[in-house]
């Protein structure tokens, strides 16, 4: 018999027929009693993952000096918003707001915002916060955020945005979709009807792919970009986005669960694993383009860390603590080599146009 999440699953698809992989990873990801991310904090050392931030201190703390630069460079605004997607411990936007004090008038400007749909982490983020001693509020939604000059930042936000999955057979999309093997006790990819108009979210690369390509499509990243069009149309900012995933398109599935570090079978115990799939960056900066956005990068996570002066914050991390020479190497080496987090990270700026080059990416990006 499944129970909880899966049992309330079962029974919609019972009633419904299957449903897109989308809405089963917010079944699982959010349901309100027993979601993955509704009820606990999953990130940490001795929890399901890890994240950059909790890899390093360094990792927030470029990423606020780059803030602050920004920041100067769209005319030291007196008044902006700076809003972090999916903030899971607080910790990167506790080292954000470190760094931001560097940075003269900045943090006089700034209105903090994390936009956080897990209650739990709600909590945990209220508690990694309040000892900063800043004014921060919570909003629901991207389109709560006031009117004015922006910064957004989200580090692996974009990946647990719900994706859906087509595969192409006899030259047309359909969407595969999840639902319930002969015993109707376990869950089974199943192929559906043919896509409609979300066939226009096939990535423009995998178009032509032949029969039997499966390709991902992301609705959600398409909202977040058209967000940020409607608001950087008349108001300056950036957006910046860290997560995993290639430059260019590619095929295949990456839907993924990882439970306890482990890399596990996302059908089985929804609810018990956290659920992703890759970002496509040439597919973010396409939608990107297409709302009149100006894109940056993508970068790979360690050279842009670099670029941002990753080397240099680390030496005189060890100067002020030689007895932490060994370990914030291996921060460094975990941030940065590219059998690590270097390479398979990318790092892309959406931004307003008009504004000057946000520091960090020295490719031509
Ligand atoms: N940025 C953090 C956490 C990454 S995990 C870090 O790097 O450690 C993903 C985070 O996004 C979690 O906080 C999760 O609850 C949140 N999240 C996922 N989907 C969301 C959505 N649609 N709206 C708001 N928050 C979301």
């Amino acid at each position: 018999m499944m129970d909880g999440i899966a049992g309330r699953i079962a029974e919609r698809i019972r009633h419904g027929g299957p449903i897109s992989v989308a809405a089963f990873m917010t079944e699982a990801m959010f349901d309100p009693r027993e979601g993955f991310y509704a009820t606990r904090n999953p990130i940490g050392a001795g929890e399901d993952f890890i994240t950059a931030p909790a890899v390093s201190q360094m990792f927030g703390e470029l990423i606020g000096l780059w803030c602050g630069q920004v920041w100067m460079d769209m005319g030291r605004p007196a008044a902006f918003h700076l809003v972090e997607l999916g903030p899971g411990t607080g910790q990167m936007m506790s080292d954000v707001i470190r760094a931001g004090r560097a940075v003269p008038g900045f943090m006089a400007a700034a209105q903090f915002h994390l936009i956080e749909a897990s209650p739990a982490l709600k909590m945990v983020q209220g508690r990694t916060l309040t000892p900063m001693g800043v004014e921060i509020g919570w909003l629901d939604r991207i389109e709560d955020i006031p009117p004015g000059p922006a910064i957004l930042l989200g580090n692996e936000f974009l990946d647990c945005l719900p994706v859906r999955q087509a595969i192409k057979q006899k030259g047309q999309w359909h969407e595969r979709l999840i639902g319930l093997d002969e015993t109707g006790e376990a869950f089974r990819f199943v192929m559906g009807p043919r896509l409609g108009t979300e066939a226009e979210l096939v990535p423009e690369r995998l178009r032509e792919a032949p029969d039997g390509t499966l390709v991902e499509l992301r609705p959600g990243d398409q909202q977040v970009v058209d967000h940020l069009a409607r608001r950087f149309a008349d108001q300056p900012g950036h957006a910046l986005f860290i997560d995993y995933g290639p430059a260019h398109s590619e095929a295949g599935d990456t839907f993924q669960a990882i439970r306890q570090h482990q890399k596990a079978d996302p059908l089985e115990a929804p609810g018990t694993a956290d659920l992703t799939a890759r970002v496509d960056f040439e597919q973010l900066a396409h939608f990107a383009r297409q709302g009149g956005l100006a894109v940056t990068g993508p970068a790979p996570q360690g050279d842009w860390l670099r670029a941002m002066g990753l080397e240099v914050r680390a030496a005189a991390l060890i100067g002020q603590a030689p007895e932490l020479k060994t370990r914030i190497a291996r921060q460094v080496m975990r941030l940065c080599e590219p059998d690590q987090m270097g390479e398979l990270f990318k790092v892309m700026a959406i931004s307003a146009q008009g504004l000057p080059k946000p520091p960090g990416f020295t490719g031509d990006g």
